[in-house]
């Protein structure tokens, strides 16, 4: 079995496009990763995740430890048994959940206390005990158990929390059990402050991690300061590490991310809209509840080969959303994760054919158009009406 490591193939500017190696088979990046949080990607059977190319999905430590418990999954063999996804698999460390619940915990600096949201019992999680965990659900990837503030917040309040969170990550270190194939990632804090960007890219690479993720940006600072934010620490991070940008994003965070050297990502995007209606497409977003749709016999995409959009019409799927059918939000984040995997295929050839420039150009040009005409789309999936 092949030892945790990333490759580069080729890179066209600051993109890279290479090979994750784990313990569950290789990945090719620049990768999107599904979001299973309670050990299910909500509303698709593996097999529907698994036919949209999606290389490695997310299992969430905070869910998975309330409910059924890190030790009832490992005593069912782990978390790819549970849940049938034999690829590879990275579980947050839980402290982005634990930190948003606000009023029902409570924090120290060996960690933090916590209410369940289920049925408010209390549960505690620091370093050690998030990456037990971690190892208890036989994570391919395990996170650094870390504090993620709100933004905004006061530059030293960002830096007390991020020094905090790099006392973490060494205590994390120091608790991870080394398996052929398997991988721990460092999590750079700072928020926005290039400076202390700067500082924890250097106290994670001290300590040494076989990845190195981005953490708190998408938390409401925008896009243009989120890139800026990458424009500056991205140069830092080690160049034979794969870096993975958390929480991120629409199509367009994630081409313009890819653009500043980042490999992967992982998003409740995609997974949230496809069950309230909206449809990410080549040409933008759709929302399916729309009128304008009733009676469309054409499929989402004429680009898509997922289950919606093979045998099904927008004027289908409109009906099972407005009568609250599970049919449609099952169908429509099939699309969606379909389209997130398209899209990360095309990057990644683009990079490896030195045109991704060329590629982002034409793909926001579309995504800024209108709607299919007729004359773009010709195959409707219901036959016209003798
Ligand atoms: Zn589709």
């Amino acid at each position: 079995m092949s030892r945790f490591h990333w490759t580069c193939e080729s890179t066209d500017g600051d993109a890279r496009a290479g090979m994750l190696h784990t313990a569950h088979g290789p990945v090719a990046t620049p990768t999107f990763m599904p979001v299973g949080t309670v050990g299910t990607v909500k509303a698709m059977t593996m097999d529907a995740v698994r036919s949209t190319g999606a290389g490695i999905v997310l299992g969430n430590t905070y869910h998975l430890m309330l409910r059924p418990g890190a030790e009832r999954v490992r005593a069912l063999g782990g978390l790819h048994r549970f849940m049938d996804w034999s690829g590879p698999i990275l579980t947050d460390s839980g402290g982005f959940q634990v930190m948003s619940l606000g009023a029902l915990r409570k924090l120290d600096q060996d960690g933090v206390t916590f209410r369940s949201h289920i049925d408010g019992s209390y549960h505690r999680l620091t370093p050690e005990i998030s990456t037990d965990i971690q190892h208890a659900l036989d994570a391919t990837i395990t996170m650094c158990f870390d504090e993620c503030p709100a933004l905004p917040a006061a530059p030293d309040a960002i830096a007390a929390s991020m020094r905090l969170s790099m006392r973490w990550a060494a205590r994390s270190r120091e608790a991870f059990v080394p398996r052929t194939g398997y991988g721990q990632f460092g999590i750079v804090q700072g928020g926005t402050e290039a400076d202390l960007r700067a500082e924890s890219v250097q106290a994670l690479t001290d300590i040494g991690f076989e990845g190195y993720a981005i953490g708190g940006l998408a938390v409401g600072e925008g896009q243009e300061l989120m890139f800026a934010t990458l424009d500056t620490t991205v140069p830092l991070m080690p160049r034979n590490a794969p870096r993975y940008l958390m929480g991120v994003g629409t199509p367009d965070d994630l081409l313009g991310s890819v653009q500043r050297g980042v490999d992967m990502f992982d998003c409740v995007m995609p997974t949230r809209a496809g069950r309230t209606a909206r449809a990410y497409t080549e040409r933008g977003t759709l929302n399916l509840r729309n009128a304008r749709h009733a009676t469309d016999t054409r499929p989402i995409s004429p680009h898509c080969d997922c289950l919606a959009c093979s045998r099904h019409s927008r004027a289908y799927l409109h009906h099972l959303f407005r009568a609250n059918e599970i049919l449609g939000p099952m169908l429509l984040t099939w699309h969606n994760i379909a389209y997130y995997q398209r899209l990360m295929r095309q990057i990644r050839e683009a990079i490896l054919e030195g045109r991704l420039d060329a590629l982002a150009t034409s793909l926001r040009a579309e995504w800024a158009a209108e709607d299919w005409t007729e004359d773009e789309m010709p195959r409707p999936i219901l036959p016209p009406v003798p």
